[in-house]
């Protein structure tokens, strides 16, 4: 009556994982023998003890401890079945083992989830009866849920995290960034020329660099808001940024110092270099002809002065900036529309 084991690895898991459920619902303690009843039972290769045991299921009787001990000795008897429960144990600790061993290789070993596994491994081989494999298995389903969802809950934690960092680090990044850009044209605003403007005193004072500034001044800006009105002027504003823009490029500065005026920081350049700078920035702003895009009305031309000053020995920031504005003064003074230097001051 006892049946061969011709059962192959893949049936023996099936096997495995159906019993334990089992052997729990109708409560049989997982005990060397009782589980040798229910492996076989569910290899359904002695059909005697699968009937058997349907019948019982079916009846609903109890499976008390007399109950399973009856099976167990009708079927298998003591002695004479002790090398076929070897064959299931060994089979079941392949399983286990196989089981182990991808957990393994998707687990990094030197963690301490792959320690105990590896701890679990070997108890596994030396494993004498069932019940000892279904503690160590018992104690594994444990470790592992705990660390599948600490590792979850962990990472997703951490990710969540991280993201809130990102989002605040762009925040405070742009919140940076707009409080130094004026509102009207985008470009730089006071604020950020205190700054640039020291950083370039600073590397003049450490390394002897010389840079540029030029201010410039709309001309009778005040006349043409009077005749546009505000909003229009606005939009002369946001012009002359644009204008700005494209014809300085690279490492140049370009601020709204305030009003109608704009600053030009010019690193690594000498004055004679800023003045054609600053006949450019002239000369392309009065080439715009301005008209109003819905009515088609024609608004005419816009001029700017410009003042133009290099930093020099003994300068102060305050002293290099009063040269280029003592500088567009002369412009304004010499009929607006053209470019001073401190050379003609
Ligand atoms: P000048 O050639 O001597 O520079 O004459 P101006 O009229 O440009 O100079 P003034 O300093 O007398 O007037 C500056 C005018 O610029 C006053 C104001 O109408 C105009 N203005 C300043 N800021 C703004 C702004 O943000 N928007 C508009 N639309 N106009 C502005
Ligand atoms: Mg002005
Ligand atoms: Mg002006």
């Amino acid at each position: 009556m006892v049946a061969d084991y011709y059962i192959d690895l893949e049936t023996t898991a099936e096997i495995v994982k159906k019993i334990l459920p089992k052997m729990g619902e109708y409560k049989v303690p997982i005990t060397p023998q009782n589980y040798r009843v229910w492996f076989e039972y569910y290899s359904g290769t002695n059909r005697e003890l699968l009937q058997e045991i349907n019948s019982i299921i079916e009846s609903k009787r109890r499976f008390t401890p007399e109950l399973n001990r009856y099976l167990y000795t009708k079927y298998f008897g003591d002695d004479h079945n002790r090398e076929m429960l070897r064959e299931v144990q060994s089979k079941t600790i392949n399983v286990l083992k196989n089981f182990l061993e991808q957990v393994l290789s998707t687990t990094s070993t030197t963690s301490d989830y792959g320690n105990k596994l590896e701890k679990y491994s070997e108890q596994l081989n030396k494993a004498e009866d069932l019940t000892e494999i279904q503690d160590i298995l018992e104690e594994m389903i444990r470790e592992t849920s705990n660390m599948v969802e600490s590792t979850r809950d962990l990472q997703s934690k951490l990710k969540e995290a991280s993201n809130q960092v990102e989002m605040l680090r762009e925040e405070l990044a742009k919140t940076a960034e707009e409080a130094k850009r004026d509102a009207l044209t985008g470009l730089h605003n006071r604020k950020a020329f205190d700054e640039n403007i020291a950083k370039l005193y600073q590397r003049f004072k450490e390394k002897g660099e010389v840079f540029s500034v030029i201010l410039l001044d709309i001309d009778h800006f005040k006349q043409f808001n009077d005749r546009f009105g505000h909003k229009v002027g606005d939009k002369v504003l946001q012009v002359v940024a644009n204008t700005l823009n494209y014809t300085l490029k690279g490492k140049d500065f370009v601020g709204r110092y305030g009003g109608e005026e704009f600053v030009v920081l010019l690193p690594l350049t000498e004055l004679d270099n800023a003045c054609v700078v600053a006949e450019q920035i002239r000369e392309n702003i009065s080439r715009k002809r301005l008209r109003v895009t819905k009515t088609g009305e024609e608004l005419g031309t816009i001029t700017v002065s410009a003042g133009v000053s290099q930093v020099r020995n003994g300068d102060t920031v305050d002293s290099l900036v009063e040269r280029a504005d003592k500088a567009l003064y002369l412009a304004k003074e010499s009929g607006r529309n053209n470019v001073k230097s401190e050379k003609n001051l």
